[in-house]
């Protein structure tokens, strides 16, 4: 079974995420690669954030700086 991210297509082969060129013979199972949940978890927050500015903007922050070392 091929894992692949949804997102940016890349496939999970090894352990690792690579760009495949061409089709995918075997059956394809979508998920996120953890660089595409990472920031859908950033879109979600900020999503949610925009509804609670305040609280929002300051844990906003903290998350992106925890992305960006990573
Ligand atoms: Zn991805």
């Amino acid at each position: 079974m091929t894992v692949q991210c949804c997102k940016c297509k890349r496939v999970r082969a090894n352990g690792k995420w690579r760009h495949v060129t061409g089709g995918l013979d075997e059956p394809v199972s979508h998920t996120y690669c953890p660089r595409c949940e990472e920031r859908l978890r950033v879109e979600m927050f900020s999503s949610l954030a925009s509804q609670c500015p305040l609280v929002g903007a300051l844990k906003l922050d903290e998350l992106l700086i925890r992305t960006a070392s990573s």
